[in-house]
């Protein structure tokens, strides 16, 4: 809880401060932000529901096991494999389960409205603002199978993977909550490359979500829902970017860090022969590989069958 509060925090601190110097803006600057810190439900929801995953895991044959055929390897394939067959797999779990909290009216008004307090005013602390019924159905449940399926299917797991898995979740669940139109490096550095995976879901995918709760049910991929039809990219409160602004906008945090080496970075080291030749070089180079960044992700948003 003490992590969760400290990452939420953090992150909405930084993302304030991109705001600020105007490299990043909200996807709706018209509706003002409603949270300003982290919030006092999440507390509950977390000491609330975690045990749903100790109560399992602290068995003692499920513990013995555990502890028997963990195999703690730092080897990042391996790890990098592991995540993203765990964020694919959690994604159609997070859709079945999301979907049924929709469907079913009484469990939309008695534990899932608690999450769709936020609406348009979203930030990274509505990320885990839920009731604890939900945290237990759409994340300790699969963190909970996921250990077992190590233990008693495949024969071994590895803590630094499952470790990994769950960070880079929670950056990613923070991605689709923090309420900021997204910039390629952005998504690339939050989703660590996942966002290049044709059909990715946006920072606004779930941001409509939220404006629109009929729509988009998965977390991290937009496939099940474009195949479910409950699929949208575009909400009036939302408006599109042209080609050209969007191209600007994913330029602004260059112009920015440009800017601030040409201030900082003594006279010595930019007129040094290999340190100019390098900065002169990157300046020529800086405007096609942008230009290829945002064509990839422009074909990663539009791969997918509509
Ligand atoms: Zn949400
Ligand atoms: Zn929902």
């Amino acid at each position: 809880m003490m992590v969760s509060a400290t990452v939420e925090t953090l992150t909405h601190r930084t993302l304030k401060w991109l705001e600020q110097r105007g490299v990043i803006e909200r996807l709706s600057p018209q509706i003002p932000e409603t949270q300003h810190s982290f919030q006092a439900q999440t507390a509950l929801t977390f000491l609330t529901s975690s045990w749903f995953v100790l109560l399992i895991v602290m068995h003692p044959a499920v513990l013995s096991r555990l502890l028997a055929l963990a195999k703690p390897r730092f080897d990042v394939l391996e790890i990098a494999y592991s995540c993203y067959v765990g964020v694919v797999a959690h994604d159609l779990w997070f859709f079945l389960i999301h979907s049924q909290l929709h469907r079913i009216k009484w469990l939309y008004r008695w534990v899932h409205i608690t999450h769709h307090r936020n609406m348009g005013d979203l930030n990274v602390f509505g990320t885990a603002d839920m009731d604890p019924f939900e945290a237990v159905a759409m994340v300790f449940s699969f963190y909970a199978a996921t250990l077992l399926w190590g233990a008693y299917v495949v024969g071994s797991w590895n803590p630094w993977a499952y470790t990994a898995l769950i960070l880079l979740e929670a950056n990613m669940n923070m991605m689709g909550h923090c309420g900021y139109r997204q910039p390629l490096w952005l998504a690339m550095i939050q989703s660590w490359g996942i966002c290049l995976t044709p059909g990715v879901a946006h920072a606004k995918t779930h941001y409509i979500h939220h404006l629109d709760p009929r729509m988009n049910r998965a977390l991290y991929f937009s496939w099940w829902d474009r195949l479910a039809g409950s699929w949208r990219d575009k909400h009036p409160a939302i408006r599109e970017f042209t080609p050209a602004e969007q191209l600007e906008y994913e330029l602004r945090a260059f112009r920015m860090l440009a800017g601030v080496m040409a201030k900082w970075l003594p006279p010595k080291y930019t007129s040094s022969t290999p340190v100019a030749a390098l900065l002169k070089a990157a300046k020529r180079l800086a405007q096609p590989a942008q230009s290829l960044l945002l064509l990839a992700s422009v074909a990663s948003c539009h791969a997918a069958p509509a």
